[in-house]
């Protein structure tokens, strides 16, 4: 039995796979079991932040495993104190951090806090959230529901929990607001959704207006945060200052771990929440390390120029293929080429792959592109060059 048949027979079939079997990764080189070399523009999905093999988060994960991996939240935790001061120092907020194991779970939890406020807050009890269309936020019942995508709201998986409504703008999002508004949750740059930023004016006005009538702003930097978008978050390049926040993706390098992190740090009480394995010895020291690596790797300079680098080599093949692309979106290293016509955009996936680099899709039409951050110019390179012969093929 192959381990493709074994995977087909024994695994849910959840995922339309791609069957390559990776054995080896090196920064943003992967290599299968055939020793074939792939360019990897996927980082997994923005989560391996600081690329395959990173030797220093190896040797912190083994060492963290070799003395604890796990004792459960009802002690004292060292790492996980330790992550949480350096979330809070890099972000530049008076906050403090819950920690899960997924996107969808920190985004549980931001919701949770904004309904517990708007219980405690409000004289009427004030829960409803509001969300974007196109927006991704989780696959739990609740973040499907607040996922503003209505292919993902399947009704075989009804009912759904009430107080979730998405909308087609910002602007719609002002006349949405009702009595029972407690909060307006939204990714700053929509990953899944197409890489669609916002403008930082527009972000910044929904702000001020929702800190005006006391309701609560959260941010879904899942994907757009750790370092994804520039900055450590994309927050701090809107210049905005949240109420909640939430992270994953990136921030363990591929070990398992989500954040929520909110100002209002007096709503949870012990018995509110909790995780069994969120922020564990393991992940923690994880998170601590990918932090320590990308921080000294942006004060280095190095970030900048690796993303302006990349920007500069996207724009050469968006107008090299003006005919297959309509330009350039997002920004840091979360980018996007927009396809002309949609049925370019599994085709160009295909032929990337078949050329040796590894891209994403995103939304409709979109070529989604998330290297690791850590990713070097010979890799680039490399990398471009792939999707170049790659994309030759298709005109
Ligand atoms: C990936 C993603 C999620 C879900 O994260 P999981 O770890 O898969 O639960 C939520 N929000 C955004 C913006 C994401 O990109």
């Amino acid at each position: 039995m192959t381990y493709s048949e074994m995977d087909k027979q024994f695994v849910l079939n959840t995922y339309a796979r791609n069957n390559i079997n990776f054995k080896q990764g090196s920064n943003a080189t992967l290599f299968d079991d055939a020793g074939k070399d792939f360019i990897d523009f996927t980082s997994g999905i923005g989560v391996v932040s600081v690329g395959h093999g990173n030797q220093r988060l190896a040797d912190a994960i083994c060492d963290q495993a070799r003395n604890l991996i796990h004792t459960s939240n009802i002690f004292l935790i060292e790492p996980q104190a330790k992550l949480a001061k350096k979330i809070v120092e890099l972000s530049g907020f008076d906050m403090a951090v819950f920690f899960g194991n997924s996107g969808a779970e920190a985004n549980e939890g931001a919701i949770k806090i904004a309904r517990k406020y708007g219980e405690k807050k409000f004289e009427n009890k004030k829960y409803k959230v509001i969300t974007l269309e196109n927006s991704f936020h989780g696959r739990t019942i609740t973040t499907v529901k607040a996922t503003g995508q209505e292919s993902f709201h399947k009704s075989f998986f009804s009912p759904y929990p009430d107080g979730f409504s998405y909308h087609k703008n910002i602007q719609a999002i002002y006349e949405s607001i009702d009595d029972e508004t407690i909060a307006v949750l939204i990714e700053l740059v929509q990953g899944e959704g197409g890489v669609n930023p916002f403008e930082k004016k527009e972000i910044q006005e929904l702000s001020v207006f929702l800190k005006d009538k006391g309701l609560l702003l959260i941010v879904d930097e899942v994907q757009t945060g750790v370092y994804r978008s520039g900055e450590f978050l994309a927050t701090n390049l809107y210049e905005i200052e949240p109420d909640i926040i939430t992270l994953a993706k990136g921030l363990g390098g591929g070990v398992p771990i989500g954040a929520v992190m909110t100002k209002h740090k007096d709503i949870f009480e012990p018995g509110d929440h909790g995780s069994t394995f969120g922020g564990n010895f393991l992940s923690a020291r994880a998170g601590c390390e990918v932090l320590d690596i990308l921080e000294s790797y942006k004060n280095s300079g190095a970030l900048d120029e690796a993303f302006l680098y990349f920007e500069t080599k996207l724009k050469e093949i968006a107008q090299k293929y003006d005919n297959l692309f309509d330009g350039v979106v997002g920004l840091g290293l979360m980018r996007g080429l927009r396809c002309k016509k949609s049925e370019h955009q599994s085709v160009a996936i295909q032929k990337a792959f078949e050329h040796g680099v590894l891209i994403l899709k995103a939304g409709k039409n979109t070529l989604r592109l998330l290297p690791p951050l850590t990713i070097n110019k010979d890799e680039i390179d490399e990398g471009f060059k792939r999707m170049d012969s790659a994309f030759s093929t298709l005109c």
